[in-house]
């Protein structure tokens, strides 16, 4: 036997067994499965936070001078600084300045938000309204809505209708969840005066491809409720029972 051919016998002895462990490997091996793993458990959720207000427009202005944009902007920054622990937190403005309504919902709509809550605190007529109230969207039809114009009034005759008008009916139930879980979580830390969960065809609302809701935290019109509205502890109150209702909505609709 030449030294060639003993070499070669000796090499096949060797990968002939290495081959018969790998086949009988692959033969107990369960067969390759793909696993497919839902979309939104891949991403962290994004939650949008919209700070009502700012810049030349500082909405309402308590007796004592506070303005809604100071108070919005403050409720907004706590919720993120508790709520980037466990999600990404994007503000619609982080600073005093103002936005756009609609480039609001645009901010939400880019990062494909699984939420949007826009904060306002608010003004009454004269100085006796106060509380909590909360707004989803509606069309303007359902009972304790507030007729606010609607822009289709203005469209011509044969006129194609604008989807952003109706890209929040799909997620309008999910959205009066969201709203009675904000709704319930303010009222229990900060049992202010409830003045309900409503309807209105609000148009920071009616654009957004999300469950989305608009909040007035308190009414800076009334005397106490500013006061109440400048103490720091009372912000992160706030703050803290919109991220309980956070966390809430999203365990009940992962
Ligand atoms: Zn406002």
């Amino acid at each position: 036997m030449t030294n060639t051919l003993k070499h070669k016998r000796i090499i096949f002895g060797l990968i002939c067994p290495a081959l018969l462990v790998l086949a009988c490997i692959v033969k107990n091996s369960p067969p390759a499965r793909a696993i497919s793993i839902p979309d939104e458990l891949l991403r962290q959720k994004v939650v949008v936070i919209d700070p009502g207000h700012g810049g030349h427009d500082p909405g309402a202005v308590g007796p004592a001078g506070l303005a809604e944009k100071d108070v919005t902007l403050s409720v907004a920054r706590k919720i993120k600084e508790i709520l980037s622990r466990a999600y990404e937190v994007v503000l619609t403005r982080e600073d005093d300045y103002m936005v756009d309504i609609v480039r609001r919902t645009g901010v939400a709509n880019h990062h494909h938000a699984d939420l949007l809550i826009s904060i306002h605190a608010g003004s009454g007529f004269g100085h006796q309204a106060q509380g909590v109230v909360t707004f989803f969207h509606s069309p303007g039809t359902g009972p304790g809505s507030i007729p606010f114009r609607k822009e289709r009034d203005s469209w011509e005759v044969g006129e194609k209708p604008l989807p952003w008008d109706e890209i929040q009916d799909k997620h309008r139930a999910k959205s009066q969840a969201l709203a009675k879980l904000v709704h319930k979580h303010l009222l229990a830390k900060l049992n202010p005066e409830s003045r309900g969960i409503r309807e209105a065809p609000l148009l920071i609302l009616q654009g957004a491809d999300m469950p989305a809701i608009l909040v007035e935290v308190g009414h800076l019109s009334h005397p106490a409720e500013e006061k109440n509205l400048r103490r720091p502890d009372v912000i992160s109150a706030t703050a803290e029972a919109i991220c309980e209702a956070i966390k809430e909505f999203f365990a009940k609709y992962p």
